[in-house]
């Protein structure tokens, strides 16, 4: 099977350029591991390799520069069993640097073929990563005063487990190349190429030129480095231990009947960290969810742990919603000083037919909306915004506390589960009359 159609050639590159080369060692490295084209995906970066994608015969991706590598482990994550390539340049590389390395930390299984032509053919030469110290190329005229970095030795820092570097500027490459498809785990390959436009005449930089400064460099070429450890997508799909099993998704299917006659409706909770606003919050949204209403939510509290306020705000609607807290709400509960600083810009901007409740003792803004004082005597302070859920329910019952109950029921502590249940039933057994108009 050619993997190169050749209705497709000639290449599209400069005269003498490494790239056709690569490409036509690609091929045979294909043939040479038997690879499947309706299994094999080429993901091209940005460059002038990236006229590659026509020519083959395989599945072919091309995105933006730099993340070649991250479509390729997408790819490969979602499906183990194709051959992932990667065909990307120096620029690229550089571009993508932080995939790279964490493609390689990973062990991700693709592989990563590297046109090394130290600089940015595509565009006009413009130095890149690898460019040799003292080059000279259209944004460093005066010569690179930066030092380049070696790819191999980079990838190898990272963990790649198959490293290798090829000259890619005569024939008979493709055998390490199909060592690296070969290869369980991660492969990069460093070809170290000319870019006869642009690199190769502004700094004489031929076959002699490349050979001398691998030389220079200590820079062998060959397999530097192959090792076995785990290839990541399979890791991933090994069997889970009964201890580290993935809890099952909450079931949200609908079992009760909202009574939500307006399109929306606003709830904010305001207290303090440490109230359990947010997690009472969740089980009201899950409640209202499982009672046939959309739910959008916003959590809001400092960086901070056990310190600040907790303020939850809850949007519920008939049909779906596309954004949360964009009214004024139609009910704000209020548990704290701290909760109250987060609301008390809201509050004068209620409606009159919207609620407060809030607890004994904090001086409210004036507001149009009426208020109720909490009755929380007895309960435990951690339990205090279930309780004031449940008053707040027994007068709007959009939709059935036996919804939020049977949430409540589903809590894992058995102590946490009593107490939020004893505040369930404290607050909706709490006679409600709301109350005056705040002054
Ligand atoms: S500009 Fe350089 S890298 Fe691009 S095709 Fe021409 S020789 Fe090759």
């Amino acid at each position: 099977m050619p993997f190169i159609d050749p209705a497709t050639k000639p290449y599209p590159f400069c005269p003498g350029c490494s790239h056709s080369l690569v490409l036509d060692a690609i091929a045979k490295a294909l043939e040479a591991v038997a690879a499947d084209p309706r299994r094999t995906v080429l993901v091209s970066d940005i460059g002038c390799v990236g006229l590659a994608d026509k020519h083959f015969a395989v599945h072919t991706f091309h995105g933006l520069h730099g993340r070649s590598f991250t479509y390729a482990s997408g790819i490969k994550l979602a499906r183990p069993d194709l051959l992932v390539l990667v065909l990307v340049g120096d620029g690229g590389c550089g571009i993508g640097g932080h995939h790279l390395i964490n493609a390689a930390r990973r062990n991700i299984g693709i592989k990563v073929l590297c046109c090394n032509n130290h600089n940015f053919g595509m565009t006009g030469g413009q130095h890149s990563v690898t460019t040799h110290c003292g080059a000279k190329t259209p944004t460093t005229p005066l010569g690179a005063v930066e030092r380049p970095f070696d790819l191999a030795a980079l990838v190898t820092a990272a963990g790649g487990t198959f490293v290798a570097r090829a000259k890619a500027v005569e024939k008979g490459f493709e055998a390490l190349i199909a060592q690296a498809f070969r290869h369980d785990g991660f492969a990069f390959v460093d070809l170290w190429e000319i870019c006869t436009a642009h690199y190769m005449p502004a700094n004489a930089y031929k076959k002699s030129a490349l050979e001398a400064r691998l030389a220079a460099g200590g820079l062998e070429t060959g397999v530097l480095r192959c090792t076995a450890f785990p290839e990541y997508a399979q890791s991933l799909r090994i069997q889970p231990t009964a201890e580290a099993a993935v809890a099952a998704p909450q079931d949200l299917s609908i079992q009760w009947s909202h009574r939500l006659e307006a399109p929306t409706y606003g709830l904010v909770i305001a207290g303090s960290a440490g109230m359990k606003i947010l997690s009472a919050a969740g089980r009201v949204a899950r409640a209202a969810i499982r009672s046939g209403l959309w739910v959008s939510a916003q959590d809001d509290f400092p960086v901070t742990v056990q310190s600040g306020h907790a303020l939850a705000t809850l949007q519920f609607g008939r049909e779906p919603l596309d954004a949360v807290g964009s009214q004024p709400p139609d009910a704000v509960l209020i548990l704290s000083a701290e909760g109250l600083r987060e609301v008390q810009e809201v509050l004068p901007q209620l409606a009159p037919t919207a609620w407060i409740l809030a607890v004994e003792g904090l001086a409210l803004p004036p507001s149009p909306a009426p208020v109720t004082r909490l009755a929380l005597a007895g309960i435990d302070r951690l339990s205090w915004a279930m309780a004031a859920v449940a008053q707040w329910l027994q007068r709007r019952p959009i939709f059935p506390l036996e919804a939020l109950r049977a949430e409540l029921a589903l809590l894992s502590d058995e102590r946490v589960r009593a107490a939020q249940l004893r505040a369930l039933e404290c607050g909706a057994g709490t006679p409600v009359a709301e109350g005056a108009t705040a002054t």
